[in-house]
């Protein structure tokens, strides 16, 4: 990504501020900006996680080497997630957002019912209908859809040679479109960040200023603490240089709110900037985006003890411990879109009986929070694209020297 879109980018997104704080309520008036945006991301969202995911998988060209891929991917996933829960719990027990503050627990805009169980959840990735969840844009079934497509290719090897050039060559399509695409990020950036900083005025902000101040510390504090460790010790790579390299889609994800929607610049800074390999990023990258959610669980952990503070409930060792499981599988479960956590957090607030309506308390606010996890969302995938590399790396040469 060239170094003067990043700064176009930064531009957008200051002038959007102060465009935001001059109209106030008017500021609206910009959001079609940001629509345009979003229709376009959305556009080339399904086509390009598709066809990367079938040419990563496909590109492995091994069954064993796919499923020691897949299996350190879901293993880093599954730790961070945790050291994130983690974190936002610790956090939130020592801003203690929630003492204190007395507020009118309005009708909850969450209907609990839209929230599955963990099976459900898990037997509902195998679509029924492959080419109805390319259509529905079923991101989960899709995804399970273009593994298996890759491990068919993979599996039949010399015969479907023709399917694999294929998608090679429509994945590189989709790259291109992508590129054009990524050129209107800093129109969009300004229809979507101006919008919510004119309607989400002082008034708004102010009761639940301690909220904002712990989510924001707890994603901050994973971000630079676990993810540059992660990144220098596992991946061997300067955080300084990781943290630039991604920074244009960490903030194409703070202002589109979808982790999802961000997935083609994800990509791109991973593999221009992050020099990592297509094979890596395009198997880790679209699943990390669906999956990967540490921003989501610092959210959980955050909005769980908030809530628990206002009603006065003082949460047992083993409540704990419940939350931070819950969270965990809630992560996994929120789709990377806007919104998403905070429809799931029903499901963290049920497993230790907290009521549901304390959602009510911070909805008026999601938008923001979800401004700051999805930014953690996306650098967490990122992180997961750069171990994998360095992991991937090793393994060729370990196979090379033994060959
Ligand atoms: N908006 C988040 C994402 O797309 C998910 C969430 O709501 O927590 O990554």
């Amino acid at each position: 990504m060239k170094g003067n879109l990043l700064k176009q980018m930064l531009i957008a997104f200051i002038l959007a501020i102060i465009v935001g704080l001059l109209l106030g309520p008017q500021a609206e008036y910009v959001q079609p900006l940001g629509d345009l945006f979003i229709r376009l991301i959305k556009f080339i969202m399904i086509p390009l996680i598709f066809s990367t995911l079938v040419v990563g998988v496909a590109s492995t060209g091994n069954i064993n080497v796919l499923g020691k891929l897949g299996g350190k991917t879901i293993l880093y996933f599954l730790c961070t997630t945790l050291f994130a829960v983690t974190i936002g719990i610790v956090i939130a027990l020592i801003i203690s957002p929630g003492t204190g503050v007395s507020m009118n627990v309005g009708e909850t805009t969450v209907d609990p019912n839209e929230t599955e169980g963990i099976l459900a959840t898990l037997l509902a990735i195998i679509p029924t209908n492959p080419i109805g969840s390319l259509v529905e844009g079923n991101i989960l079934q899709i995804i399970f859809f273009a593994i298996f497509v890759g491990i068919g290719i993979t599996i039949v090897g010399e015969k479907a040679v023709q399917v694999k050039q294929f998608f090679d060559g429509f994945a590189e399509v989709m790259y291109a479109i992508t590129n054009l695409v990524i050129k209107v990020a800093p129109i969009g950036i300004f229809g979507l960040i101006a919008p919510v900083v004119g309607t989400n005025g002082a008034s708004v902000l102010l009761p639940l200023i301690k909220v904002l101040i712990a989510m924001a510390l707890a994603c901050l504090i994973h971000v630079i603490i676990t993810y540059s460790l992660a990144v220098s010790k596992l991946g061997k790579m300067n955080p300084i240089e990781f943290f630039k390299g991604i920074s244009p889609a960490a903030l194409v994800a703070f202002s589109t709110s979808s982790s999802s929607g961000t997935l083609p610049v994800t990509i791109k800074n991973v593999e221009e900037n992050l020099k990592v390999p297509k094979r890596v990023s395009s198997f880790v990258l679209p699943l990390g985006a669906t999956i990967n959610m540490d921003g989501t669980a610092i959210y959980h952990g955050v909005a769980v003890l908030f809530i628990a503070q206002v009603y006065g409930f003082d949460l047992t060792i083993i409540q704990y411990l419940t939350v931070v499981f819950t969270a965990v599988l809630a992560s996994i479960g929120s789709a990377g879109v806007p919104g998403a956590g905070m429809i799931i957090l029903t499901m963290v607030l049920a497993s230790v009986n907290l009521p549901l309506e304390g959602i009510a308390l911070i909805a008026g606010i999601d938008r923001i929070l979800d401004m700051f996890r999805t930014s953690t969302n996306v650098i967490g995938d990122a992180s997961a694209a750069v171990i994998l590399s360095k992991s991937d790396r090793l393994e060729n040469e370990r196979l090379r020297e033994t060959a």
